[in-house]
């Protein structure tokens, strides 16, 4: 069954990036998605973005939003392109100016580049006495990364995580990026998309967060996610707000798997419930043969 069909230009609408944030450990990710959230709750949207659902959606202006995955480190990242999942469109790659290009850094470049995703670079704690981001642009110019300000093709904003300063720059920078992708998607077909997180919820049974690629994810569609089935029960925003629907480039959890898939499965509205079983069985089968051969072997 060919759950995916190619898509006609004249039903291509532009979307919004999806963007990941990368780096070494304490460099200071968590610290600005933290901020970033937070930040939205100030641009004067009802409700803050209270769930951790593993992506949320910031509003830059009237038109402009983006996506951001919210698991910092890049475990989920490498999960999921491990599973072959695309998920980002632009890498925000943060190293903390106060240290150096760490392992974990360089480990971030090197998939930012074997998967064609553009960086934007965030030198973070500015506002510490020791930070010397000319030092970081030098170590990185020596990895054949050449930035903007030296004549290069990324882009770097110095910011303070912890003070929230600059970030809007940052956000600027990253919006601008994307924009030369001229991202696109058709809303007005069965959802696509990819597992971000999933796993069962005391009550509420399998919870999963999706994020939709294209098309549109509705309460009572059909769905598919690696050899799991089920029908759409609810959604939920990360504001923990109920939602009818999700569109391109939304995160939205998902209640009425009936079971957990895992993080990077793709996932799918299907026609019917039963061919959605039909499908999900089958790939259970495929994986319990595959697993009895390897067992063999
Ligand atoms: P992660 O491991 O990359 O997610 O890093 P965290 O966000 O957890 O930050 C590691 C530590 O650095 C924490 O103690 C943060 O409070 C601190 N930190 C993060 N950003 C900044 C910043 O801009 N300035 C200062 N002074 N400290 C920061």
């Amino acid at each position: 069954v060919n759950l995916e069909e190619e898509d006609a230009e004249e039903d291509l609408l532009p979307r919004s990036p999806i963007v990941t944030v990368m780096g070494h450990v304490d460099h200071g990710k968590t610290s600005l998605l933290d901020f970033i959230r937070k930040a939205n709750v100030i641009s004067g949207e009802a409700g803050g973005i209270t769930q951790h659902i593993g992506a949320y959606e910031v509003k830059l202006d009237e038109e402009k939003s983006i996506t951001f995955l919210d698991t910092p480190g890049h475990e989920a990242f490498t999960a999921m392109r491990a599973r072959g999942a695309k998920v980002t469109d632009v890498a925000i790659i943060v190293i903390a100016a106060d240290d150096t290009v760490m392992p974990q850094t360089t480990e971030a470049i090197n998939h930012a580049l074997a998967a064609n995703l553009p960086m934007v670079f965030a030198f973070n704690k500015m506002d510490k006495p020791g930070a010397n981001p000319d030092k970081i642009r030098e170590q990185l110019s020596a990895m054949n990364i050449l930035v903007e300000e030296w004549g290069g093709k990324y882009q770097t904003q110095e910011i303070s995580a912890k003070s929230g300063m600059n970030i809007d720059k940052l956000l600027e920078k990253v919006s601008l990026e994307a924009e030369l992708l001229e991202l696109k998607a058709n809303p007005n077909k069965r959802a696509v998309g990819t597992v971000i997180e999933a796993q069962l919820d005391k009550g509420r049974g399998y919870v999963a967060t999706v994020l939709v690629e294209a098309g549109t994810l509705k309460v009572g569609d059909p769905i598919l996610a690696g050899s799991y089935s089920g029908r759409v029960k609810a959604l939920y925003n990360e504001r923990g707000s109920r939602v009818e629907k999700a569109g391109p480039a939304a995160p939205v959890q998902v209640l009425g798997f009936q079971g957990a898939p895992q993080a990077g499965d793709r996932f799918n509205g299907v026609e019917s419930e039963p061919e959605a079983r039909e499908i999900a069985n089958k790939r259970l089968q495929l994986q319990r043969e595959q697993g009895l051969r390897t067992q063999k072997h």
